[in-house]
């Protein structure tokens, strides 16, 4: 019995740290665009989308690796997070505004809605996948979420932080 439980704990242990390194990972991850190697301009369409993370989700549903689906829910999460906070920037000017590569910078209405969208779509990825995880997966949901939004607020230092919270809560409800 109480190995049982031992090899229970630590499943949900390294879930919870897979959790938490993909959405540390995908928290950060859109801003790879300042790399001068990818040749993509900063706040690029490219890497502020769902694109990543469905291809992550595909890996995993293929392949079906050990830990994968906690590693995908995390860093689905940590991008949806990201645009979350890119959604409300101080002022929609310059690098406010989505870049798409040959074609150049969005409207503000255009960047908004992208952002918006690809924002549903990356909670969508990550909030499926978490009943598969089970209760554990809840809590790693929580706690690392709660955590790289506080994190989040004190890097930016956020001037309207319920807005991103707000909004990924609203997402994340619809798409239960
Ligand atoms: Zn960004």
């Amino acid at each position: 019995m109480l190995e049982f439980i031992d090899q229970a704990l630590l499943t949900s242990t390294i879930g919870i740290a897979c959790f938490a390194i993909g959405a540390w990972l995908g928290s950060q991850y859109p801003d790879i665009d300042r790399w001068a190697l990818l040749r993509l301009r900063h706040r690029s369409g490219v890497t502020h989308s769902f694109l990543l993370p469905s291809l992550l989700w595909l890996g995993w549903f293929l392949s079906g690796i050990q830990w994968a689906d906690w590693f995908v829910a995390g860093f689905s999460g940590g991008v949806g997070l990201h645009l979350a906070f890119d959604l409300f920037p101080e002022k929609w000017r310059g690098f406010a505004l989505i870049d798409v590569p040959k074609w150049g910078r969005c409207t503000r209405t255009v960047s908004t809605a992208w952002l918006f969208a690809n924002l549903f779509l990356c909670v969508f990825i990550s909030v499926s996948i978490v009943p598969v995880l089970g209760p554990a997966g809840i809590l790693a949901y929580i706690a690392t979420l709660a955590a790289l939004y506080l994190y989040g607020i004190m890097a930016k230092k956020e001037h309207f932080a319920a807005g991103p919270l707000l909004t990924i809560l609203t997402l994340g409800g619809d798409a239960l």
